[in-house]
C-alpha cells in the first residue's frame, strides 16, 4: 500500500501554517486516539498515520525535506534521508508520542522537549549569535564566547540531594516518573508532576543548588570559525548545550555567525563586490588605479574609454570557499565621477572640450544609441 500524502492525512493545505498543522493534528489525534476507540484497528492505523504526518510536518527541516523529496526525503528506511538524526517517524507507544502535544494542551511540563531515552533526558540545544567582521569571516578566526549555562552541581554531583543523603523513591508515581491521569473521556500518561519524571524525590536538598541538581553559571568557550564562513552559517559545539537530566547526554551549542556589513565590500557567496569611483579623465584616457582588497591594496588597469557601470574582475581576490573550494573574485563596479568645485580655468577647459566634441556623436556612443532609440520610439 502506498503512503498517503502527509498534508492530505492532516487535511491541510501545503502552505498551512505551523498553527494550522497543530490544530488539525490535535483534532484528529483526539478523534482517533486508541483510548477513545478501544480495539478498533482502523482507528489505530489512522492514529499512527496522523501522528507520523504530524511528526514530519511540525518539524521545519523535515517538512522542507518532505516538500522537496516526498516520503523518500524523510523515511529512514530510504537511506540518505534529509531528516535529522534519530528523527524518523517511529511507531513507538502512544504515551511516548503524546508526551509532547499533551504537554502543550494541558500545560504539563516536566522534562520539556528533551529526547527521552529510558527516563533520561538529553539536554536542550542552545544557540549563540556571534557577530564577526567580514575580514574575520574571510580569514577564519578563533574567539572566546561567554555563555550562561546550567551546570551539574559539583556539591551533589547533580543528584540534588545533600551530600551523604540519597534521594528517595517518589511516592506519587512509585518511581516510574510517569502517572496516568483521567482527562475527560480518556486517560493519558503524563510526566509525574512531583518528581518531574525522575522517579525520585529529595528529602534533604543540596545546600548549593537547593535540590535542582544544577546551578546557573557562566562558561567561556573557545570557538573556531573556519575561513570562508558566511552569514547565517552555524558552528556546532557538541555537548556544550544544557546538561542532560538523570544521566542523559548534554545538548549541543550552535554558534550562529552573523557578519557585520562592511563599509567597502558587499559579499555574494565567495565573490566580493565594491564600487570604484574613477575620474572623468582616467575613464577617458585610461590609467592605473589603486583599489582596496581584503589583503591590502592592489593595482587595477583602467582601459581608455571606460564607462560607468563597467565591471572589472580581480581573480582570487574574493573569499576562500568554506570547504576547500576555489577562492572567489573581487568585482569592481566603475562609477565615473563628475568633478565638482571647479575653478574658472578648469571650467573653461571643459567648455572647450564640449564644443570640440558636441557636434560629432562618435565621441558619445551612449548618447548616440540613446538618441537612436528615441527616434525609433517616436517613429513607430
Ligand atoms: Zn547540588
Ligand atoms: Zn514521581
Amino acid at each position: 500500500m502506498s503512503k498517503r500524502d502527509f498534508y492530505e492525512v492532516l487535511g491541510v493545505n501545503r502552505d498551512a501554517s505551523e498553527d494550522d498543522i497543530k490544530k488539525a493534528y490535535r483534532k484528529l489525534a483526539m478523534k482517533h486516539h486508541p483510548d477513545r476507540n478501544p480495539d478498533n484497528a482502523k482507528s489505530e492505523a489512522r492514529f499512527k498515520e496522523v501522528k507520523e504526518a504530524y511528526e514530519i510536518l511540525s518539524d521545519g527541516d523535515k517538512r522542507a525535506a518532505y516538500d522537496r523529496y516526498g516520503h523518500a526525503g524523510v523515511d529512514p528506511q530510504m537511506g540518505a534521508g534529509a531528516a535529522g538524526p534519530g528523527g524518523g517517524p517511529g511507531m513507538g507507544g502512544f504515551s511516548d508520542a503524546f508526551g509532547d502535544i499533551f504537554g502543550d494542551i494541558f500545560g504539563g511540563g516536566g522534562g520539556g522537549r528533551g529526547n527521552r531515552t529510558g527516563g533520561m533526558y538529553r539536554g536542550a540545544d542552545l544557540r549563540y549569535n556571534l557577530e564577526i567582521g567580514l575580514e574575520e569571516a574571510a580569514r577564519g578566526t578563533e574567539t572566546q564566547i561567554r555563555i550562561p549555562a546550567l551546570e551539574n552541581c559539583g556539591t551533589c554531583k547533580g543528584s540534588g540531594a545533600k551530600p551523604g543523603t540519597n534521594p528517595s523513591t517518589c511516592s506519587t508515581c512509585g518511581g516510574q516518573g510517569q502517572v496516568r491521569m483521567q482527562q475527560g473521556f480518556f486517560s493519558i500518561q503524563q510526566t509525574c508532576p512531583v518528581c518531574h519524571g525522575s522517579g525520585k524525590t529529595i528529602t534533604s536538598p543540596c545546600p548549593d543548588c537547593h535540590g535542582a541538581g544544577r546551578i546557573r553559571k557562566h562558561k567561556t568557550l573557545s570557538v573556531k570559525i573556519p575561513a570562508g564562513i558566511d552569514h547565517g552559517d552555524r558552528v556546532r559545539l557538541a555537548g556544550e548545550g544544557e546538561p542532560g537530566q538523570a544521566g542523559g547526554p548534554a545538548g549541543d551549542l550552535f554558534v550562529v555567525v552573523q557578519i557585520r556589513p562592511h563599509p567597502v565590500f558587499q559579499r555574494e557567496g565567495t565573490d566580493l563586490h565594491c564600487e570604484m569611483p574613477i575620474s572623468f579623465a582616467v575613464a577617458a584616457l585610461g590609467g592605473e588605479i589603486e583599489i582596496p582588497t581584503l589583503e591590502g591594496q592592489a593595482k587595477l588597469k583602467i582601459p581608455a574609454e571606460t564607462q560607468t557601470g563597467q565591471v572589472f574582475r580581480l581573480r582570487s581576490k574574493g573569499i576562500k570557499a568554506l570547504r576547500g573550494g576555489n577562492q572567489g573574485d573581487l568585482m569592481c563596479h566603475v562609477v565615473v565621477e563628475t568633478p565638482v568645485k571647479l575653478t574658472e580655468g578648469q571650467k573653461e577647459l571643459l567648455r572647450q572640450l564640449e564644443q570640440g566634441t558636441r557636434d560629432n556623436d562618435t565621441h558619445s556612443p551612449r548618447t548616440k544609441s540613446f538618441m537612436d532609440k528615441v527616434r525609433d520610439f517616436f517613429q513607430t
